[in-house]
């Protein structure tokens, strides 16, 4: 022991460990997901306007604007559907620590998302993955409770596969469950279908977004939660006061009310998506197909690593992921056209 021990169920956690972030300019990076295009220019101005703002002030704890914004979008009753937060990692951090005390059990699919295991973890909760079935469907059990299940999360799409769950399945699960079923729609603006339905007709489904992906505002941190007002108002009491700063507001608000943007942006990332996964299927690849932002493939060589490095040493970054005992294989985020030419064509050189 010494004075400056953590808690001992730190001890044991497995810290999460983001993709790299090299410094702008040097690699095509297809790495974590983010958007390949700048977000809208209007968001651009709305920070520039916003530089000559009341910065010396605290901002508003909890983001009206933008609540009131997105719940117009979104079609939701009203803004007190929505709880914002410091990117969506933020919410999931706060969902952990509002549902799942020491001891008790956060269940994810697998292979999925990490992060969840780690804000467990942080907990000194426990956690389990339930692996998915052939053709990326959900067990039974995956909506099966136990008395110390406290939450269960469902990314949908799912990462790294880019595969969905349905609304009915989701639905089912849900109404067995103990618990709230927590869907994380990081990617859902890429997808046919979402569950914002589902938030109003089950008070323990609840639905979590980002800004990160579709509106190309990772470097902004904005993401935010739908549930019941009943619910939100309690989670709200157990998060930072100010967690969404002014300027991160702003730019979040003038980012929702771009859907025409949106649209065209989902558009091209989908359709060059579309090209990636026919070429790669074409260069031997046994590729998922995707309903997100990236794909996940797998060559029969099993060469994933190596190519890995190949691609990165030829300043093309890409996600290399080793789930161990179910195996490995490459997480490519989908870029502009240009980017995944540059891509496709240093892998097809590398197998040459
Ligand atoms: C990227 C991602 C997030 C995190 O989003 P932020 O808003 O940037 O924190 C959450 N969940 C999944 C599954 C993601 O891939």
């Amino acid at each position: 022991m010494s004075k400056t021990d953590l808690r001992p169920a730190l001890s044991r956690m497995l810290p999460y460990t983001p993709g790299e972030q090299p410094p702008p300019g040097k690699f095509i990076k297809l790495n974590t997901n983010e958007n390949p295009y700048p977000p809208p220019p209007t968001v651009v101005s709305a920070i520039q306007d916003a530089a000559t703002g009341p910065l010396n002030r605290y901002p508003d704890p909890t983001a009206t604007s933008f609540r009131r914004a997105a719940a117009n979008v979104l079609g939701l009753p009203g803004p007190d559907w929505i709880l914002a937060g410091n990117g969506s990692d933020e919410i999931l951090t706060i969902l952990v620590r509002g549902f799942v005390g020491e001891g008790q059990k956060l269940r994810l699919p697998f292979p999925s998302y990490i992060l969840y295991r780690t804000l467990a973890d942080i907990q000194g909760a426990n956690w389990e993955q339930i692996p998915f079935l052939d053709g990326w469907h959900l067990p039974t059990m995956f909506g099966q409770g136990d008395s110390d299940l406290r939450l269960v999360m469902l990314p949908n799409p799912n990462s790294p596969s880019g595969t969905v769950v349905s609304p009915d399945e989701i639905e089912k699960l849900a109404a067995s469950l103990p618990c709230p079923l927590v869907v994380d729609e990081a990617y859902a603006d890429f997808a046919d279908f979402n569950c914002l339905d589902l938030v109003q007709k089950h008070d323990n489904i609840l639905v979590t977004r980002t800004l990160s992906k579709s509106y190309g505002l990772a470097g902004v941190r904005f993401g935010y939660l739908v549930a019941q007002p009943s619910l939100v108002a309690k989670l709200s009491n157990i998060k930072d006061s100010y967690n969404c700063d002014y300027l991160a507001t702003i730019a979040a608000t003038a980012a929702i009310n771009s859907q025409d943007w949106l649209a065209d942006v989902v558009e091209k990332i989908n359709t060059t998506r579309a090209r990636m996964q026919t070429r790669l299927t074409e260069i031997g690849f046994n590729v998922t197909p995707s309903h997100a932002n990236f794909v996940w493939c797998t060559h029969p060589s099993g060469r994933h690593q190596e190519l890995h490095e190949y691609l990165k040493k030829n300043q093309i970054l890409v996600r290399y992921m080793d789930f161990t005992d179910w195996g490995d294989g490459l997480r490519i985020s989908v870029g502009t056209d240009d980017q995944i030419d540059a891509c496709l064509m240093m892998i097809e050189r590398y197998f040459s």
